[in-house]
């Protein structure tokens, strides 16, 4: 039998001025990838294309680089595609990674995209202080369990939900929310908020909708406010569900606001340097849910609308 052996080209071609040549290490799995899937005037990342690899956040290193910035052996976070070697063409999409003394899987989430999207969703859009009742749903994931632990560092009361026990768990044990329940449990949500807001809720971070959200709003306080993340319990409905109790708005004043963190990465250096110390003193802890190989991406991304990951869905598809 003759043994064909084939060689991977790992430079760019010449005429590749300002790509790059990386190598995957850690890709990231991510709640908006779904929506990628269908066509929509109302996506706000461009759907994939078929026949093409899926392109998503991940960690890589620089092999080959016809921009100035880039140079060999160079780590960087941003998009790339889901495969081990990627020519990344617009390498504005990726940010250099100049802190490596902390595992390169947190740029996925707590030091990329998850990281920045509740620093901002928490201080930039719920205007948040010190004593607040702040409510958080999809609690224990890549953005949630973060968002808890910015309250808890600022002193407001913490409350999430999640969708099992071990998860509750991590919450009020690793987390140090003061409370958390296990939504798929309650058979009135309404009621459950009220047992652990008996005099409302100042702050909802959202990453859930539909009947979470028309629970959420008959127990918001007075001026409460309500950051807009994410509502995954949607992404995979034909017709999203309605919500019925939106003129609590009015009667409650409550300022309610979607989000989308890429309109705020211009405070990516500003987010590192609160983040980093707090990493390295111990102050805020980030749990990811880790599977190896390219092939288990796939599982561990349709995993996240049942809630079977724990924490940040992170696939290592190199290590170095
Ligand atoms: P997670 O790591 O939290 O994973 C998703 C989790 O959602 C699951 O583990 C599951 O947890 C929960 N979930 C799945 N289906 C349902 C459902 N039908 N009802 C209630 N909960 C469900 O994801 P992320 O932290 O990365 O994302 C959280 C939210 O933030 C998403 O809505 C996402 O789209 C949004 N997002 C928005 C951004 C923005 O710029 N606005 C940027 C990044 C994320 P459980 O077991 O608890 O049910």
């Amino acid at each position: 039998m003759v043994m064909k052996t084939c060689t991977i080209r790992l430079k760019l071609p010449e005429d590749s001025k300002n790509a790059i040549l990386v190598k995957n290490l850690y890709l990231s799995c991510d709640p908006y990838m779904r929506s990628r899937m269908r066509k929509s005037e109302e996506n706000y990342v461009e759907p994939f294309t078929p026949g093409s690899p899926i392109t998503g956040g991940g960690v890589a290193r620089v092999l080959d680089s016809g921009h100035p910035n880039f140079k060999k052996g160079d780590l960087v976070w941003g998009r790339t595609g889901w495969e081990e070697y990627s020519v990344i063409t617009k390498p504005e999409s990726v940010f250099k990674i100049q802190n490596t003394d902390v595992p390169l899987s947190y740029y996925t989430g707590i030091l990329g995209m998850p990281g920045m999207t509740a620093y901002v969703g928490f201080y930039e859009i719920c205007s948040p202080k010190q004593g607040d009742y702040v409510f958080i749903s999809a609690a224990s994931g890549a953005v949630g369990q973060l968002v808890g632990q910015f309250a808890k560092l600022l002193g407001c009361y913490v409350v999430g939900s999640a969708g099992t026990k071990e998860k509750v768990d991590l919450l009020k044990n690793k987390f140090g929310f003061d409370e958390a329940f296990n939504y798929k449990e309650e058979k009135d949500l309404e009621a459950a908020l009220k047992r652990y807001f008996p005099s409302g809720i100042d702050i909802y971070f959202e990453n859930v909708g539909g009947k979470m959200l028309d629970a959420v709003l008959v127990n918001m306080r007075l001026n409460g406010r309500i950051a807009v993340c994410g509502m995954i319990s949607q992404y995979n409905l034909e017709q999203p569900e309605g919500v019925h109790n939106l003129f609590c708005l009015i009667t409650k004043r409550v300022h309610m606001e979607g989000f989308l963190v890429f309109d705020y990465y211009h405070l990516y250096p500003k987010f590192l340097e609160m983040i980093l110390p707090r990493i390295k003193e111990g102050k805020i802890t980030y749990v990811e849910d880790v599977v190896e190989g390219l092939e288990s991406a796939p599982a561990a991304l349709i995993g996240l609308f049942s809630g079977r990951n724990v924490g940040k869905q992170v696939v290592v598809v190199a290590r170095e």
